[in-house]
């Protein structure tokens, strides 16, 4: 079990609660680890807002080559961490270092190239009512931000919004989830590292109770990434301020198979986004929609390849590892006993593995219906669900009629078919012959629509998700007063005929208007 137990470390009250943290892979007890106070959480909230008034004074370039350290520190360590993660989520080497610690080159790269063109003052078109004067938008950070986060990709879901916030001018509290405490650790390593100034990047441990704090304390933005339920909460807390909150959730994403598409690329495929990270991806392969001409070959191929999937810990070199939290298999076997229930059929797996740990089989169940659990709701498991549909328009309604819409897949050898169905799917990116690698392309926004969230980070929205925006204004001094200004009287005919101008899309109309307007004053 890896699910934290708050225990009372000295007897005395909540004061110094410790939780512990058990290996998702053999059970075992790992580290107990301090459930940071109220008290302690509003001194952290208050050392990050005093570092703010210096961060922000710091010029773009010099934050930017103070966090290009992150990737000599990543340099050094990053396979040492690899293992400490995989400890910490019993997920393969290969994906830590692919999934968890490849973000941080990949992110900085993109923020050290793009940063200065996304946040730097730009020009914008003037409008034909103010001739003579000049328009620009700038930036400036938001403050102390709050980064909740959650324990699927502990390291990344943290360090990309952590490194976004910083580029742009904020400084950060973190919280990351009491699933995988280990990887708070590393966070808080990587930048005592590089040698921040303090408060610049603030770390918490704790369990919903310190998210919750965290959530009220003096903070000016949350970016949450995690449930739903929890999202609502986050956002009921900001509304008391209110402060903007963003909200990364879950999803249920479909996978479009048409009948002309590389089944054994698609079958590989589907295997592959629907089982990594263990099933455990709010971006995982959770609908299979195939068209019925080739349901039954692709179901063949699907299961070729799910048969291959081997299943280990992190020292045994296999595709797929444990289940990083004890409750998430409950869910998991609720919803596969559900689909049982109501008459699909388990291909392969659908039971724990016969060992220590938190292990469940890579599960194919096919004839799968809309009023299924494992249909309706988020299963975050190794499990993959397939739909028969007549066609591949049936397909795309039935991947929009629901209630997440966070990433999607489309198979077919017809390329502009394939982008056309991506454009009608309801949901933030969209993999076309391909699945879930949208997400690791740092310069595509990233976020979902309806109870995937709302918001977006990743690419040029990564740095204004945690900026405000300012619009200027300047007038070039060339008249002592403006044709719109006071007094009124006699201005009427002249506005009338800008009006009409203006609507009725005549400029010299307009043109006309203005130069009544001047003569009155
Ligand atoms: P969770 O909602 O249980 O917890 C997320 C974080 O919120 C944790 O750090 C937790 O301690 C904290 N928290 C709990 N209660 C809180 C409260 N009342 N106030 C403030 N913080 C609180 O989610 P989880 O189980 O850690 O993560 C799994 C979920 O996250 C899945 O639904 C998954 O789809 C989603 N997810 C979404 C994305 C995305 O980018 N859209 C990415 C990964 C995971």
């Amino acid at each position: 079990m890896s699910t934290p137990q708050v225990t009372n470390g000295n007897g005395k009250g909540t004061h110094h609660a410790t939780f512990e943290k058990r290996s998702p892979v053999t059970g075992e007890r790992l580290a107990d680890f301090h459930i940071t106070t109220e008290a302690e959480v509003r001194a952290s909230v208050a050392r990050a807002r005093s570092a703010f008034e210096s961060w922000k004074q710091t010029t773009l370039a010099r934050r930017i080559e103070l966090l290009m350290r992150i990737k000599e520190v990543v340099k050094t360590h990053g396979e040492e961490y690899a293992r400490r993660i995989s400890e910490d989520t019993g997920k393969p080497l290969v994906d830590s270092l692919l999934t968890e610690l490849m973000s941080v080159p990949l992110f900085l790269d993109y923020y050290k190239h793009e940063a200065a063109r996304v946040l730097g003052r730009h020009k914008v078109p003037g409008s034909i009512l103010f001739p003579g004067k000049t328009s620009y938008v700038e930036h400036f950070p938001i403050g102390v931000i709050a980064i909740i986060s959650p324990w699927n990709f502990p390291l990344q879901l943290s360090m990309v919004p952590i490194m976004s916030a910083l580029i742009a001018g904020n400084t950060v509290m973190l919280k990351p989830s009491e699933v995988t405490p280990i990887t708070g650790e590393i966070l808080r390593e990587i930048f005592q590292r590089i040698g921040l100034p303090t408060g610049v990047v603030e770390v918490i441990q704790g369990d919903g109770s310190t998210g919750a704090a965290l959530a009220e304390a003096d903070v000016d933005k949350i970016f949450f990434t995690g449930s739903v339920a929890t999202g609502r909460k986050v956002m009921a807390a900001a509304a008391k301020k209110p402060i903007p909150v963003e909200l990364e959730l879950g999803g249920k994403d479909a996978f479009i198979v048409c009948a002309d598409a590389n089944l054994e690329r698609a079958a590989r495929a589907c295997a592959w986004g629907g089982l990594v990270n263990c099933g455990q991806m709010c971006t995982s392969v959770e609908r299979i929609f195939v068209e019925a001409k080739v349901y039954d070959r692709f179901v063949e191929l699907l299961t070729r390849e799910v048969e291959k999937v081997t299943v280990g810990g992190p020292d045994e070199h296999a595709d797929m590892g444990p289940m990083t939290m004890s409750r998430q298999i409950e869910i998991v076997e609720r919803h596969v006993a559900d689909a049982i229930d109501k008459g699909a059929k388990i291909l392969l797996g659908g039971r724990r593995l016969d060992r220590p740990g938190q292990f469940y089989a890579p599960t194919l169940l096919t004839d799968v219906r809309v009023d299924m659990d494992i249909y309706r709701d988020e299963t975050f498991g190794p499990v993959l669900p397939v739909v028969k549909v007549e066609s591949a328009d049936q397909a795309v309604r039935m991947a929009n009629e629901h209630q997440y819409g966070l990433v999607g897949s489309v198979f077919t050898s017809d390329v502009k078919k394939g982008i056309a169905i991506a454009s009608k799917m309801e949901c933030g990116q969209v993999n076309v012959n391909d699945v879930v690698v949208s997400v690791g392309n740092p310069a595509l926004p990233f976020g979902g629509v309806k109870n995937s969230g709302f918001g977006r980070y990743h690419g040029p929205e990564g740095l204004l998700a945690f900026s405000h925006q300012k619009a200027i204004m300047v007038d070039r001094g060339y008249f002592d007063t403006e044709p719109f200004w006071f007094p009124y009287k006699n201005k009427y005919e002249g506005m009338r005929e800008v009006f009409h101008g203006l609507v009725g899309g005549s400029t010299m109309k307009v043109v006309r208007g203005f130069l009544k307007l001047r003569q009155n004053g």
